[in-house]
């Protein structure tokens, strides 16, 4: 293959993911977005109507909910000439660490608002996650066969709320009942909404120029409003620059609804002309790879468990950053310095999981996972450095595990290591004790632990109270450690990766040790 195709194969990609509150619209506009990369012949079929609130522990309604977001959590499309990279970010009623490893992996985001609701908490939550890495945000003001809020007030509130200048690149025109369609600013032309047409793609009426008498005659007054509205407009925002937009200091704005497919298209075209073609990662090493080096590279940012009850097997998620991947290449594991044939890659088409021949820089790839991949692993052609910014973070929560049968104790283990390298929960043995204790970031995951144990290991386990109330990644020179191992034994832990831990009963405790230990380092979050 030429160099030219290969840098075409990695140009014409674009990778992002949709953060929003959830009921925004994420699901729904997840769908029409494949209705356009013609994945679904119609729209709806992506996610069942949810069956009420789930209770938090019934496993069950879990399963199928994961079940089903699972199957969309990679989706890859064409749409135009260039393919897309769809991530699915998990909708756990916490905020979980999959979600931030999941934002590592891309390198735009389109934000769904509700805009009838506007800025809501776990938007917030989300952007500043995003505002590590300064990814480039899209937005979407969804909802707008709604009656909504002023369209000029929610661009205020994203601006002084999340600190990022708006572009409009549409303008509503109308809202609720009397949605009328949006005015491009960018094309000059007016299109027009019709309702009842969510399912399909629609061949929408364009009007072209602002003046257009023929404006007036399919909108009634709503043009002269609409003429008004944009000086107004024009004058109060910030016009679309590409910089600003890549460097993640300005978000294009664009209106519509998901659920009419209305105003998709609109975001679709500004993603792929404006979203940054796949960008590479720092290492461990100092360097920079980037996406056209065609030595392949790529970094495991979540591992998944039983996906597909048909495959009980675990899926590391693998983003390719560069060059390109083979079926049957080998490849080499960092971190275990050992090299693997790889001939089983898996990609998702929506709903379906197909052995993959061929994936460039952009792509996520599945791999085969059994038991010796890890959340921040990194695969190369040889070279032995590691892709870093893929975090671990300290759990705020812990509860010792005990099983009904003690019988089963080597079970229990194997599963919550499982568990621990997916990134749900950590999993800490004491070093002067045989107790397993879980830490977790968010509560309702204690309950995933239990059911997950019970369906995919058969064992029964309960919780119990233990007194650890934080947790920080220990390091130093090895001297330094076997001293402070020696004197805090009573403290100390390995996590489900080998890597000590001290676990504290208080924060003061903590705070005493830090004291007295200078030359060691406290960490609370831990990259691989
Ligand atoms: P998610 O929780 O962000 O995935 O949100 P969903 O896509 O599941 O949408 C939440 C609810 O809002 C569902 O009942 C959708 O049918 C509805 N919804 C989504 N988009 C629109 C829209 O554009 N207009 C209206 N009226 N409802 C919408």
């Amino acid at each position: 293959m030429s160099d030219g195709n290969f840098l075409e194969e990695i140009n014409k990609r674009r990778t992002f993911a949709i953060i929003s509150h959830p009921d925004a619209g994420k699901t729904t506009v997840t769908e029409k977005v494949l209705l356009f990369g013609r994945a679904l012949q119609t729209a709806g079929t992506v996610k069942g109507k949810k069956s009420g609130q789930h209770a938090k522990s019934d496993w069950m309604e879990m399963e199928k909910e994961r079940g089903i977001s699972v199957t969309t959590s990679v989706m890859q499309f064409p749409y135009q000439e260039h393919l897309v990279n769809l991530l699915d970010t998990p909708g756990h009623e916490d905020f979980s660490e999959d979600t931030y490893r999941t934002l590592t992996a891309v390198d735009s985001c389109l934000m769904v608002i509700d805009a009838a609701k506007g800025v809501e908490d776990r938007t917030i939550k989300l952007m500043e996650v995003t505002r590590l890495r300064d990814t480039p945000i899209i937005t979407l003001m969804n909802k707008l066969d709604r009656d909504t809020r002023d369209p000029i007030d929610l661009l205020d509130e994203v601006e002084s709320v999340l600190k990022i200048k708006c572009a409009p690149i549409t303008w509503p025109i109308g809202m609720g009942k009397e949605f009328k369609g949006v005015y491009h600013l960018l094309r000059d032309e007016t299109i027009l909404y019709q309702t009842g047409q969510g399912h399909t793609i629609q061949e929408s009426r364009v009007i072209k120029g602002l003046d257009n008498p023929e404006l007036d005659d399919a909108i009634g007054l709503y043009a002269d409003e609409l003429r008004e509205m944009l000086e107004l407009v024009q004058g109060a925002s910030h016009e679309f620059e590409l910089e600003a937009f890549l460097k993640g200091e300005l978000s294009p704005v664009f209106f519509g609804t998901a659920l009419g497919n209305f105003g998709i298209d609109h975001m679709l075209d500004g993603l792929v002309e404006w979203a940054p073609t796949p960008l590479g990662r720092q290492t461990d090493q100092d360097t920079f790879v980037n996406a056209s080096d065609n030595k392949f590279s790529g970094f495991v940012f979540k591992i998944q468990a039983n996906m597909d009850p048909k495959h009980r097997d675990r899926i590391a998620f693998c983003r390719v950053v560069s060059g390109k991947y083979q079926k049957g290449m080998k490849m080499h594991h960092s971190r275990i310095g050992k090299d693997v044939r790889i001939s089983d890659a898996l990609t998702f088409l929506a709903g379906d999981r197909a052995l993959l021949e061929e994936a460039y820089a952009g792509d996520i790839i599945g791999l085969h996972n059994h038991g010796s991949m890890r959340i921040g692993d990194t695969f190369t052609s040889g070279d032995k450095y590691i892709f870093t910014g893929i975090p671990n973070f300290a759990p705020e929560l812990f509860k010792r595990i005990r099983l009904k049968d003690p019988l089963k104790q080597k079970q229990l283990l194997k599963g919550l290591i499982q568990l621990a390298e997916e990134g749900a929960v950590q999993v800490f043995r004491p070093l002067v004790n045989n107790d397993l204790i879980v830490g977790a970031v968010g509560v309702l995951q204690f309950d995933v632990v239990v059911a997950r144990l019970k369906a995919e290991y058969n064992v029964d386990a309960i919780y119990e109270h233990v007194n650890v109330s934080t947790a920080r990644w220990v390091y130093g020179d090895d001297k330094k450690v076997d001293e402070f191992k020696r004197k805090s034994e009573m403290n100390l832990a390995y996590d489900g990766g080998d890597n000590l831990t001290y676990i504290a009963p208080t924060m003061v405790n903590l705070s005493l040790a830090q004291e007295r230990h200078p030359d060691i380092k406290f960490a609370a979050t831990r990259e691989q």
